[in-house]
């Protein structure tokens, strides 16, 4: 799937959820998820972001890794 990074944080702008075709964007505490057992990875979402931080899960930087739980974790609390 695809993930939610660490620029998302603050940002209050909503484009990517506009055009997820799936709507599997979900509101976390200060940024957006995208929950992984819903997203088909189509990636449209990612040059809709104006802070970039969206990423296919095999990009997701080094030092973001835990992300990727947290996107987890997040959507399926919501
Ligand atoms: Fe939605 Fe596609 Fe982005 Fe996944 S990659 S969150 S399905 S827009």
């Amino acid at each position: 799937p695809h993930v939610v990074c660490e620029a998302c944080i603050g940002c209050k702008r909503t484009d990517c959820v506009d055009v997820c075709p799936v709507d599997c964007f979900r509101e976390g505490p200060n940024f957006l998820v995208i929950d992984p057992d819903e997203c088909i990875d189509c990636a449209v979402c990612i040059p809709e972001c104006p802070e970039a931080a969206i990423y296919a899960e095999e990009d997701v930087p080094e030092d973001q890794k835990e992300f990727i739980e947290l996107n987890a974790e997040l959507a399926r609390e919501w």
